[in-house]
């Protein structure tokens, strides 16, 4: 009885439909500019059937939501990030500017982790801006970025993807990138939310993670997106946390986005996440992605399903039935579509003339690409005067290795970016080096996985032989080694911290027969290097450089840049000693984060483990000295503390310091880590110059989340002022009084 009276209500509301749609639209508040956007938001939503509402819930097809044309609303077209617009094909691909499976090629910046490797909050804004920029010019309104899931392991395959270990450092550049994308209209998107650490079993795995180590390590950077950026979508994770799938979790997406963070956006699923109808619209998930015919062959293959993707749980007849069985209200239909209407207002999707406008790849878009990589790189060792390279005396240079030839501008997956052009290492020192140094290539060793043919011994041997051949007539052998991404992916854990088959021998090899071997890394994180460090004087990590990467690196190796980056992640010496280790990637697709709030360098610092390089780390070819610390005495809580010192370049030549702070709590009633970053700055120096790098440090950097309390807390106290050039070389300390 009760099934037929909903029925009947749900029969006559959507005749109500209907009938509104007979008023001439034009007249429609929804459509008038002028109106406030709740408004606008409540007249549509008045306006539209049941079923038209439903129908909204999924998407149209792979990278679109379902449009009505009867009402005028617009599909919302998005596009895959974070590292520049994914290159996709299919019907999806179809944009305003390009024609139906055009190859799509946009600018490719460096990796996340690279972008992260500057500690530089203006470029990774003007990296959003530029692809929001892209994207209008391809005629879509949405990118699915930043990817803001902390490096909890260094296997993890996206970790090039993300921000690096510190949930600090991740929000401050999480903020920025959406900030840029979002002042040009475009929708960000914030993702997974939350604790998507780990590819293997990652439609599977139940994440369990205390709540401190939530708050205090997985949880900041998407609250920083919503509170500090005003972020605009979130995207739920494909794993489940403490037991529920994101998709379907009330504490995630409503108690702790929408009720403790006040987030107003919309949620959009992982593609393929969904595993329920009515608990996950209950649970505030707003959009399933993808959906319509598109998802549906998609669910039916071998592979998805073998890797245990859902999906299709959100599609009309579902839902619908979910609501006259009473599962699901219309109340809450009306909240869900809201909330995504509600950013199509404020996004200004209904005003504008859907249309492409701008242009891809400009030289204003490739210059930020450049300067981005060159920022990134990081200079791990330098003995003697290798680096910067003397031109004056280096006659000729032999480029060796798997990355040598080719440009590896990113790991694989969904943020694989195709670009017009790519720069690989060989290209960029050739062009630097000009005609009076001789610029030659051997391949050493082929990239693991990539050519059959010269991956038997005889081949190996003989690559091998030439690559020791041509180092040792070389004045200079610069090795380009790391992973392909094929080897560093979404979709799949790395195998090893080891480099790659082969890598290491060449390495040993080739310093052997040249003493002046310069090593660079082109991969998403860090690799072993015990087996050669030792004989080689100069290394630099380039990570993924996007399509500039080869310009970049050749302007550090010849000193037209000086190297400013720094480590967004600690460096092991061996993957024992990782935090994670022996809980990850867990059993019985069960995986304790078991390590708390001790991920990266705080576990280091607590558990006395040595890394390879601290997080923070990066040399220079100039010197920096620290100087003049001070600190307000004493501060009621709640106050900011005013933090000042100088720093002053103390070399010959100009270049940048990313100063670092970090806090300890000596006196806190619960366990707390040695150092946490609470604030950092990019200083550019000329020799000699000084500048004063003033903080005003914020009263949450003294707080740390009380599981009791269910809220930050900042015990009175002294706490230290730790200032440095890294995690492990603190060079100012002070102190400050909170009371
Ligand atoms: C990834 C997301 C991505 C989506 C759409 C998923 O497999 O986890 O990051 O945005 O695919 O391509």
């Amino acid at each position: 009885m009760r099934r037929f009276a909903c029925l009947i209500l749900i029969f006559l509301a959507s005749l109500s439909g209907v009938a509104q749609s007979q008023k001439p639209a034009e007249a429609a508040p929804y459509k008038n500019q002028t109106l406030p956007v709740e408004r606008r938001v409540q007249d549509l939503l008045g306006r539209m059937t049941l079923e038209e509402k439903v129908a909204m819930l999924s998407g149209a097809d792979w990278m679109q939501t379902v449009p009505n044309e009867r009402l005028g609303i617009p599909s919302i077209k998005m596009a895959d990030g974070p590292l520049g617009i994914r290159s996709w094909s299919g019907p999806s691909a179809q944009t305003n500017a390009a024609g139906a499976r055009a190859q799509i090629l946009t600018t490719s910046f460096p990796a996340s982790v690279a972008m992260a490797a500057t500690w530089d909050p203006e470029v990774v804004e003007a990296q959003g801006r530029a692809i929001a920029q892209e994207l209008k010019a391809l005629g879509r309104d949405m990118i699915l970025g930043p990817t803001v899931n902390i490096n909890r392991t260094p296997l993890w395959g996206r970790n090039f993807e993300g921000y690096g270990e510190d949930p600090y450092l991740t929000s401050r550049l999480g903020v920025a990138y959406i900030k840029g994308v979002q002042a040009e209209g475009v929708i960000a998107t914030v993702k997974h939310f939350a604790a998507n650490n780990q590819e293997f079993e990652r439609h599977r795995v139940n994440a369990k993670i205390d709540e401190r180590a939530l708050n205090e390590i997985y949880f900041p950077a998407f609250k920083a997106a919503v509170q500090e950026a005003g972020v605009w979508s979130v995207m739920s994770a494909y794993n489940r946390l403490n037991d529920l799938y994101c998709a379907e979790n009330p504490f995630l997406l409503t108690d702790v986005l929408r009720k403790q963070w006040g987030f107003k956006g919309f949620v959009v699923s992982d593609w393929g996440s969904t595993y329920s109808t009515a608990n996950t619209v209950n649970a505030g998930m707003d959009l399933e992605m993808p959906g319509g015919e598109p998802m549906k062959v998609w669910l039916q293959t071998p592979r998805v399903q073998a890797a245990g993707n859902g999906g299709g749980w959100l599609a009309s007849e579902k839902v619908l039935q979910e609501i006259s069985s009473g599962k699901i209200s219309r109340a809450t239909v009306d909240e869900n579509l809201g909330r995504m209407l509600r950013i199509m207002f404020i996004s200004g999707l209904f005003d504008k003339a859907h249309v492409a406008t701008g242009e891809v790849d400009t030289p204003e878009q490739q210059a930020v690409a450049r300067k981005a990589a060159t920022e990134s790189i990081v200079l791990l060792k330098n003995t003697g005067d290798l680096l910067p390279l003397n031109t004056s005396k280096i006659h000729s240079i032999v480029v060796i290795g798997p990355n040598a030839a080719v440009a590896r501008t990113g790991g694989g997956g969904s943020s694989l970016v195709r670009p017009k052009y790519s720069v690989t290492p060989l290209k960029g020192v050739q062009d630097r080096a000009g005609s009076q140094i001789q610029v030659s290539s051997v391949l050493g060793v082929s990239m693991e996985g990539e050519d059959q043919s010269k991956d038997t011994p005889a081949m190996r041997e003989q690559l091998l032989n030439e690559a020791v051949g041509a180092a040792g007539k070389a004045d200079v052998a610069i090795l380009v080694v790391g992973r392909s991404s094929a080897v560093e992916s979404e979709g799949f854990d790395i195998k090893s911290l080891d480099l790659p088959a082969g890598q290491d021998e060449l390495i040993q090899a080739v310093a052997k027969a040249n003493k002046n071997t310069i090593v660079v890394i082109n991969a998403g994180g860090p690799v072993l290097m015990d087996k050669w460090i030792a004989q080689i004087p100069a290394v630099l990590h380039m990570w993924y450089g996007g399509q500039e990467g080869g310009n970049a690196i050749a302007s550090v190796l010849f000193g037209d840049a000086n190297p400013s980056g720094k480590l967004p992640v600690s460096f092991v010496k061996r993957w024992e000693d990782s935090p994670a280790y022996g809980h990850y990637p867990g059993e019985n697709l069960q995986v304790e984060y078991a390590e708390g709030i001790y991920v990266g360098y705080r576990y280091f610092d607590k558990r006395h483990v040595e890394p390879l390089f601290p997080f923070g780390y990066g040399l220079s070819y100039t010197k920096f000295a620290y100087g003049d610390l001070r600190v307000s005495s004493s501060k009621k809580a709640g106050q900011p503390v005013e933090v000042s010192l100088n720093v002053r370049n103390a070399g010959s030549r100009a270049g940048a310091e990313v100063v670092e702070l970090y806090v300890h709590d000596g006196h806190s009633s619960v366990d707390r880590p040695m150092k946490e970053l609470k604030e950092f700055r990019r200083v550019n120096l000329s020799p000699n110059e000084t500048q004063t790098v003033r903080f005003a440090l914020d009263p949450s950097a003294f707080a740390y989340y009380s599981t009791v309390r269910k809220d930050w807390v900042v015990e009175p106290g002294q706490f230290e002022i730790l200032v440095g050039a890294s995690s492990r070389d603190i060079r100012l300390k002070g102190a400050v009084n909170i009371n």
